[in-house]
């Protein structure tokens, strides 16, 4: 058949690390199920951050790295900025709007793949944010497909609020959203306050407009997601767009799909280090003693994605909460909001003696600024995840049957959070944003009801589990019926850029 023969696919992740990791785990995905060469591109820096969780494995001959030249300075960025790690939130939107400046270097790219191969890539896989590459794509007579990685329920929720602005002239404290059924109607707060004072003439609506509007026209999307676990998400964002959507998630490492729970800790480190090709580091070592220190699913582990971090007020409350819980935890943290948050971290931001006594009472681990996530989850003695709810943490947790306690920040981790209470019964809100006066008794309560093992926390745990082993089931490979759902979706996919006739409805518009 056809999809055997080669081909080349064309990567474009957005310039943010939350984007980077599940556009390079897709290249795997893809690697992995087809025969197709993929070559990721990227700026200097963002490429320079691929290459660092780039494993000898993936070095292979069928995934590339190409650079795109990029000046920030060309820009009005400060130099070296190439990511949004560490913007403020202005400078977040003249990134944005920089990144239509790749269109050139783009169809310079696709242009000598095209020589070089006689015939153009199949496709061009960019992210939803980089419509502009649409319009690249057709023109060099190659297909285009946008990446959300984001959820189906909350890319359907951004892209109909962008695209329905303005919300701030809403009285209502509720409201709903085009495209959405009557019975998930959103509340204001919901809104973060870039998309309530958008009005279509400031600078995120007409990137963000104009962008997705782009996207539309492409020829279907990929989500980070599964079938049996998001079908509302799913078969709204099919009826909204009229275009395929392919659910070709999880996309984690295919180790951490494959195991039950829990992983020993000796099979934990060979995987770490046969993906990472790398020495473990401190961190992972003190987070592993201290989870193989504590029972089956009783440790909370809390983290606020790559890039954040809560308010000084927020994070003494939420040291006392934990303390007073009793429940053992790891907590990654940053210097609070105000604060350098790549700076030294001061004791004076916790409770007096607090790590001092955690770290006696073998209580919680507090490990400054990034751990390793994907290894704490995977471990058995995980329990709870306390998560801003960015989409891979999401994915992460759920693909390891650990419950969420949500405390969303910005962009969708609202609306993933309003999909895991009402769809999925997974996740139970603590507070939201970095301005909640949030209650050290809260922080008790919300952990004492997500650890217990009957009631709701016992609920939820089980619903987690039910999560794990349908993302496990979606990617199970087999024969034609045997196949799982996010393996199909992607034979789909591969039939569509190879101009084949659809086989698998479930991913189609109609
Ligand atoms: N991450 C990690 N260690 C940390 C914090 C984050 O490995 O201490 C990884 C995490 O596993 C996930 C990504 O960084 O893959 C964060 O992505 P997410 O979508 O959850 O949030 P974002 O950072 O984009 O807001």
């Amino acid at each position: 058949s056809q999809s055997q023969s080669h081909g080349h696919i064309v990567m474009l992740p957005f310039m943010a690390h939350g984007h980077l990791i599940p556009f390079l785990a897709l290249a795997r995905r893809i690697r992995h199920q087809t025969p197709f060469v993929v070559t990721l591109a990227a700026t200097p820096l963002n490429l320079q951050y691929l290459r660092s969780i780039i494993s000898p494995y993936d070095a292979d001959s069928r995934i590339h790295l190409h650079e795109l030249p990029f000046r920030s300075s060309e820009h009005g960025l400060p130099p070296d900025t190439e990511n949004t790690e560490n913007l403020p939130i202005n400078q977040i939107v003249a990134l944005c709007h920089s990144s239509v400046s790749l269109a050139a270097p783009v169809e310079r790219l696709i242009s000598d793949i095209t020589t070089e191969e006689g015939r153009p890539p199949l496709c061009v896989i960019s992210d939803v944010v980089f419509g502009w590459s649409t319009d690249v794509a057709r023109r060099l007579g190659t297909k285009s497909i946008a990446f959300t990685t984001c959820g189906a329920y909350g890319t359907m929720a951004y892209v109909s609020l962008w695209l329905h602005l303005p919300h701030r002239s809403t009285d209502a404290e509720e409201f709903s959203v085009p495209g959405f059924p009557e019975r998930c109607r959103f509340h204001r707060s919901d809104l973060h306050r870039i998309i309530r004072e958008a009005d279509t003439t400031d600078q995120w609506s007409k990137f963000f407009q104009v962008q997705l509007k782009l996207s539309l026209a492409s020829d279907g999307w990929l989500c980070n997601s599964v079938e049996e676990i998001e079908p509302l998400g799913l078969d709204l964002l099919r009826k909204y767009l009229k275009l395929p959507v392919w659910a070709v998630g999880p996309l984690v490492p295919s180790d951490l799909l494959q195991k039950s729970s829990p992983i020993s800790p000796d099979s934990t480190l060979r995987s770490i280090q046969k993906r990472t090709g790398k020495a473990l580091g401190v961190s992972l070592e003190k987070c592993l003693d201290f989870l193989n220190s504590h029972g089956p699913n009783s440790v909370l582990y809390i983290s606020f994605g790559s890039q954040n971090t809560i308010g000084p007020g927020q994070m003494m409350q939420l040291a006392i909460g934990l303390e007073s819980s009793g429940k053992p935890f790891i907590w990654v943290v940053r210097p609070p909001l105000g604060f350098d948050i790549k700076g030294e971290f001061r004791p004076e931001w916790l409770p007096p003696g607090f790590e001092d006594r955690m770290t006696r009472s073998k209580q919680g681990l507090l490990v400054w600024n990034w751990a390793p996530q994907l290894e704490i989850l995977s471990h058995g003695s995980t329990g709870a995840f306390l998560s801003h709810c960015g989409w891979n943490s999401i994915v992460e947790s759920l693909s390891q049957g650990v419950p969420i306690v949500g405390w969303p920040m910005g962009a969708e981790q609202a609306y993933n959070v309003k999909m895991m209470v009402e769809e999925m019964g997974v996740c139970v809100e603590l507070t939201r944003g970095l301005e909640s006066q949030i209650g050290a008794e809260a922080v008790k309560r919300v952990i004492e009801l997500v650890m217990e093992e009957e009631g709701k926390g016992g609920e939820m745990k089980r619903r987690a589990y039910a999560a794990m082993r349908q993302m496990r089931e979606a990617v199970k490979e087999g024969s034609d019926d045997d196949r799982g759902s996010s393996v199909k979706a992607m034979d789909d996919f591969v039939r569509t850029i190879l101009g084949e006739p659809a086989k698998d409805t479930s991913s189609s518009s109609s």
